[in-house]
């Protein structure tokens, strides 16, 4: 069932449409997330990638080119998981750690930032 609420939008990143929620964790993040494989001591050789999509184009991810996305710990290929972004929010010291980021991230976190601006 589809649910359709002022918050929920879809957004299109390449050829394929994802949901956009200004509710996403991944906008309160100051470090990789929790679900992340860094975050749960594992590698990303310790990951079985037969028959896994890549979560942006949906090819099959060729597992020596595998990336994990840091932000929401989707699974990609090299080409759509391959920058470094910094996370949106501060540490405690005014710095910002950076995580690698998929490409349905980053269109998230700058659509994020444009409505932010648009409505201050
Ligand atoms: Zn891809
Ligand atoms: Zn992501």
């Amino acid at each position: 069932m589809e649910r359709f609420d002022g918050n929920q939008t879809q957004i299109k990143v390449g050829e394929k449409t994802f949901n956009f929620a200004q509710g996403d964790e991944i906008f309160n993040l100051s470090q990789p997330t929790k679900d992340c494989l860094k975050a749960r001591g594992l590698k990303i050789k310790d990951i079985d990638f037969k028959g896994k999509p890549c979560n942006v184009c949906k090819k099959e991810i060729e597992p020596k080119k595998a990336q994990q996305c840091e932000f929401c710990a989707h699974f990609g290929c090299g080409e759509c998981v391959y920058k470094q972004f910094p996370f949106p929010i501060e540490n405690s010291d005014g710095s910002r750690a950076y995580g690698l980021i998929c490409l349905v991230c980053e269109t998230k976190l700058y659509i994020s930032k444009f409505t932010e601006d648009v409505m201050r």
